[in-house]
């Protein structure tokens, strides 16, 4: 696997910190009326984990129809996770899967969007950087208990955020799960235009329950077989059709299909199954491992935003975007997830400005540094608020540079009020004044 970090001690969390001890937490809920509310204390502890802050991301979600095996799936990624890859990772024939919780019969479980509490910290193979790997499961899509609408949105959403995708079909892949994307190709298309980028990275339609392997193998050379078959233009097809295709394939840099063979009986009939990998048939374990593997290799896939790589710093204001806009009555439109992003996109900036600035300034004239003369305090805030504006710059922007301008000012006057606290602070530091106006105190106390 792409070298797991040995896990060190993790500081003070209100989750649990043990590997291996986390917990799905939510982090988009749905409410009784429809309503999308993006839970930011829940979000936030994950992404300021002590082991992730300011490290890139790379967040695989799995999402689909409700019922389909999602969160089955996402416990063998985290029994990979948790055991760092090694060969043996699948586990002994008599443990019961665990962690997201899936289960048998016809109700629907999960709701909204979950995450699991404890980044994995991996290691990417080329150039050995830190990353935090989040795992996202979603709400059931398409049962009777959610509006088309919710369920597009859960969707849409977890495809946004994510930089791995996984759809989860069940037996087949059909034209209305290419006809779900046509949102993204919509968007792909109007990012692409504003910046070149392709905007997505990866997007893998996981068949579940593959019933033809002799017709297309199980795993990705049957599913690349039955992509390209699927994918295929001919002057027959509908216009719209043929575009959504050439457009997929434009707005993801990898595209690609995988087929799962049936898991056995036992796993979806038995009501005793509790994910032991004596009761799963051979074929599934095998394709299950090579599936998850091909997740972490050869490479970790970050996300990128505007073809840059992320972090979870930035992670949280693209979430707090796409809720926003998620949150109408209507699906937005293109457009309007152009703009999100383009806005996310400056928000983002201008939290590393202000995170570099703080940083700095903490050094220079934090809680434990001593007192200052106002004038190098002054001149290193000139130089530090320099070096805050070129990193709010570098970072490539869409929407144009009047809408940046308006985060830029943002930035600057922020920064303003925290140089304003920050005066005030070393002054309170100024023993010389203090006890100058002692001394004169005493001096007039004695007169
Ligand atoms: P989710 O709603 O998509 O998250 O589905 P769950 O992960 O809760 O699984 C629902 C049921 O499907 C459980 O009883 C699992 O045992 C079963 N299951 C898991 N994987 C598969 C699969 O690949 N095929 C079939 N037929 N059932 C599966
Ligand atoms: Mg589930």
């Amino acid at each position: 696997m792409s070298g797991r970090i040995p896990t060190e001690e993790i500081m003070n969390t209100s989750f649990s910190s043990t590997p291996g001890t986390g917990q799905p937490i939510q982090i988009i809920d749905i409410t009784e009326d429809h309503k999308f509310k993006l839970n930011e204390n829940n979000l936030q502890q994950i992404l300021s984990h002590p082991k992730a802050r300011l490290k890139k991301v790379s967040i695989i979600s799995v999402a689909g129809a409700f019922r389909k095996g999602k969160s089955f799936l996402l416990d063998f990624f985290l029994r990979y996770l948790n055991r760092n890859g090694r060969e043996d990772w699948l586990g002994a024939d008599d443990e019961p899967l665990t962690g997201f919780h899936w289960k048998g019969g016809s109700e629907r479980d999960t709701t909204g969007i979950l995450m699991w509490s404890e980044p994995f910290i991996l290691r990417r193979n080329d150039t050995k950087e830190e990353i935090a790997v989040l795992l996202m499961d979603t709400q059931g899509a398409f049962d009777s208990q959610s509006t088309v609408k919710d369920c597009a949105t859960v969707f849409a959403l977890s495809l946004m955020i994510s930089s791995i995708h996984v759809y989860n079909i069940t037996q087949n892949l059909q034209e209305d799960d290419l006809q779900h994307l046509h949102l993204f190709t919509e968007y792909g298309k109007i990012a692409l235009e504003d910046s070149h980028e392709t905007p997505f990275q990866r997007l893998t339609f996981l068949i579940r329950d593959w019933s033809f392997p002799y017709e297309y193998s199980y795993g990705y050379e049957g599913g690349q077989a039955l992509l390209d078959k699927r994918f295929q233009i001919n002057s027959k097809q509908h216009q719209e059709l043929t575009e959504l295709r050439i457009n997929l394939k434009k707005c993801f840099n990898t595209l690609n299909c995988y087929l799962m063979p049936h898991p056995g009986l036992r796993v979806c009939t038995s009501p005793e199954f509790d994910g032991k990998l004596k009761d799963i048939e051979l074929d599934f374990k095998n394709y299950v491992k090579k599936f998850v593997e091909a997740q972490f290799q050869p490479n970790l896939t970050v996300k990128q935003i505007n073809g840059r790589e992320i972090t979870t710093l930035e992670l949280f204001e693209y979430f707090r975007a796409y809720c926003r806009i998620f949150e109408a009555d209507e699906l937005p439109e293109p457009k309007s997830m152009l703009l999100a992003t383009a806005e996310a996109n400056n928000l983002a900036a201008k939290a590393i400005a202000k995170e570099f600035y703080m940083n700095a300034m903490e050094q220079h004239c934090g809680g434990d540094r001593p007192y200052m003369h106002p004038h190098h305090l002054q001149a290193s805030n000139v130089q530090i608020m320099e070096e805050a504006i070129k990193k709010f710059d570098l970072v490539p922007k869409m929407g144009g540079e009047s809408l940046s301008l308006k985060y830029l000012d943002e930035l600057k006057s922020e920064m303003n009020d925290l140089y304003e606290s920050y005066v005030k602070h070393n002054d309170s530091k100024n023993i010389f004044a203090f006890s100058r106006t002692a001394t004169s105190l005493i001096a007039v106390m004695v007169l």
